[in-house]
């Protein structure tokens, strides 16, 4: 499973006449840049006339290893490896949690989810979602006159009150949770799953021809939003429903890869990323468009070949190893950050918010966030370092471990694993392991094997008093956190 030489050494492939180097952070290749990469680092790059247009497109589930230029199996991603090849390729970059729910909320308030009290996945009648005492990201940029558009799985509430339209979004198209929320779910009891337009349900029971449209659908708005917007600073957010299951995918890509289905649908989504790059380029909004691709946790291994791959990285979804968290990050902005470089030093989704603040002249929250600005960071600024010290797991209200540059700590928790992993889009078997307390030098242990904290006892010490600060600050399952801050509530 583990991979640590791989990683140390490196792998390169060679993509359309660049190469891309892929390592791990802590061994010499923060910001490598590539034989052959074009365009140096701008040192200190000059404001831009007007705000900058800012596009996200969040996948569902799809693994560290999951795109070509990370070393996908049996299927192409031309458009993502030429996105990195045209900008930058993050190796850490962690996403707020390791399931869906509290990573968004983590991604577009800029906090962890205890701080903003979303630890955990959302279904159709919970009675919590996002407050509208948080800021998201489309908030933020509002104030500097944006216009914004959520299309996809939103999956923060699905209350009228929660929805993109009440936290600034102009425009919504999608599914407010997750695609296996619906009848046909294999195991589980839900009602029909509604398709909502603004804050109308448009289709009240999506059935599986819907979903085979829906990667088509999300991009096909997404052009026309940025077309209608050309003029003005626009934010984009797509947080597609795939590829998490039921995996759907249309007649344009099926039966294309030779993964089977998986393949199929991270190719049908590597399309949307095109199509949107395309709209970008056409109407000469490149050198005023940052594009950010990633994914919102790790692969979900219980679907077996329906899943994603972690590559390297141990374990997966609902995990705090390295697969459940770390994920695919790829940044482009001609002009604005260099191309064909990689980015190893760690940054995670909740730095998007504060760095898109400043890029974009708007002033942060007026509440306590946790991300930092990462601009120096994925601009490859000399000698630009982490602003994240202390990077915190949870699962739940469970806090589980901590990262701090090349160490990991991991404190004893139970942790979720697959046992025999499902066939044809059902889920196989699963139990829960117990993890014991546990060092993993990450900068030459990327799959988290080899436990090192009897030969550092200095600093699993100083990373478990970080842990118990962490503990006051943000809670646990026994005490609340002197800096949590409430849900939203349906009935309040
Ligand atoms: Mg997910």
């Amino acid at each position: 499973m583990n991979s640590g030489n791989l990683s140390r050494r490196g792998f390169l492939r060679r993509l359309g006449g660049l190469a891309v180097a892929c390592g791990v952070s802590g061994l010499g290749l923060s910001c490598a840049k590539t034989e052959g990469a074009r365009g140096a680092a701008p040192a200190a790059p000059a404001a831009p006339a007007a705000p900058p247009n800012f596009v996200i497109v969040l996948t569902d589930d799809q693994g560290y290893a999951d795109v070509g230029c990370y070393g996908a199996k049996g299927f192409q991603t031309p458009n993502l490896d030429l996105m990195a090849a045209e900008g930058v390729r993050l190796t850490d970059f962690y996403v707020g949690a390791p399931i869906c729910t509290p990573s968004r909320a983590a991604l577009l308030t800029g906090c962890y989810p205890q701080r903003v009290g979303l630890p955990q996945v959302l279904g159709p009648n919970s009675k919590i979602g996002l407050s509208d005492r948080e800021m998201t990201i489309a908030q933020v940029l509002k104030a500097r006159g944006y216009a914004t558009a959520c299309y996809g799985k939103w999956h923060l509430g699905n209350a009228p009150k929660f929805l993109p339209t009440r936290h600034g979004f102009d425009e919504y198209f999608g599914l407010p949770y997750s695609n296996d929320m619906w009848p046909n779910h294999p195991t589980g009891k839900f009602p029909d799953l509604p398709l909502i337009e603004g804050e109308k349900v448009v289709n009240p029971k999506v059935t599986s021809a819907d979903q085979c449209q829906l990667t088509t659908w999300y991009a096909e708005r997404a052009v026309g939003f940025i077309e209608k917007n050309k003029d003005r600073p626009f934010f984009l957010y797509v947080p597609h429903t795939m590829p998490h299951v039921p995996l759907h995918v249309s007649d344009k890509y099926k039966g294309k890869s030779a993964r089977g289905l998986y393949g199929d649908v991270i190719m049908e989504i590597d399309w949307s990323v095109g199509q949107i790059l395309a709209a970008v380029k056409r109407l000469s909004l490149d050198e005023r468009t940052m594009v950010i691709f990633t994914s919102d946790n790790g692969p979900w291994l219980a679907y077996g070949d329906h899943a994603g791959s972690a590559g390297p990285l141990r374990e997966g979804k609902h995990t705090t190893f390295e697969g459940g968290q770390r994920v695919p990050c790829i940044m482009r902005w001609p002009g604005r950050l260099p191309a064909g470089r990689v980015v190893t030093e760690l940054v995670t989704s909740m730095d998007v918010l504060p760095t898109i603040a400043r890029l974009a002249g708007a002033p942060l929250p007026p509440h306590q966030i946790d991300g930092k600005d990462a601009w120096p960071v994925i601009s490859c600024q000399e000698g630009a370092k982490s602003p994240t010290e202390l990077l915190y797991y949870y699962v739940g209200w469970d806090l589980q471990g901590v990262r701090s540059g090349r160490w990991k700590l991991h404190v004893p928790h139970p942790y979720h694993h697959v046992d025999v992993p499902g066939m044809g889009g059902r889920p196989g078997k699963t139990g829960t392991q117990r993890q014991e307390l546990a060092l993993y030098d990450l900068a030459g242990d990327i799959g988290e094997t080899a436990n090192v904290a009897d030969r550092h006892p200095e600093v699993v010490q100083h990373l478990s008093a970080m842990i118990e600060k962490c503990r006051e600050d943000l809670g646990d399952a026994k005490s609340p956190g002197k800096g949590r801050r409430e849900p939203g509530r349906k009935n309040a």
